[in-house]
């Protein structure tokens, strides 16, 4: 999509600190980091959020949550200490972007529940 922020980051249009890329995910840091470890894992297809995956994204989201989300939090070393996996979904949901990011949080201890 044109004029999302989360397709230029992908595109390379708008600069980001790159802490994984595949073919189909890029994941960088956050702008605004709420933890010690916060990144966002986008698909580089623009969808706009949990709500909106078609049946063809099957093997992208199974792709995100099998192979980056645990390879991601070993390579950011919170494995294990833990970590948290958010997906803000909708204006309820706290979604600020509207393409699809995961937000992966670590390196302090949580609270509950989330404001
Ligand atoms: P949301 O509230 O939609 O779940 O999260 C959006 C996240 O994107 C926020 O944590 C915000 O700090 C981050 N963000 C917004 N714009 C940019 C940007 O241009 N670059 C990066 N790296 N993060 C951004
Ligand atoms: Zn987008």
């Amino acid at each position: 999509m044109t004029n999302c922020i989360f397709c230029k980051i992908a595109r390379g249009e708008i600069p980001s600190q790159i802490v994984y890329e595949d073919a189909s995910v890029v994941a960088f840091k956050d702008l605004s980091p709420q933890a010690p470890v916060h990144v966002l894992i986008v698909p580089k297809k623009h969808i706009q959020s949990v709500a909106h995956f078609q049946a063809e994204d099957k093997e992208l989201a199974a792709h995100i949550f099998v192979d980056v989300v645990p390879k991601l939090a070993a390579q950011l070393g919170v494995t294990d200490g833990g970590f948290r996996v958010v997906l803000n979904t909708g204006d309820d949901g706290g979604q600020t972007v509207h393409h699809l990011h995961v937000h992966l949080l670590g390196g302090r201890k949580m609270t509950w529940p989330p404001g």
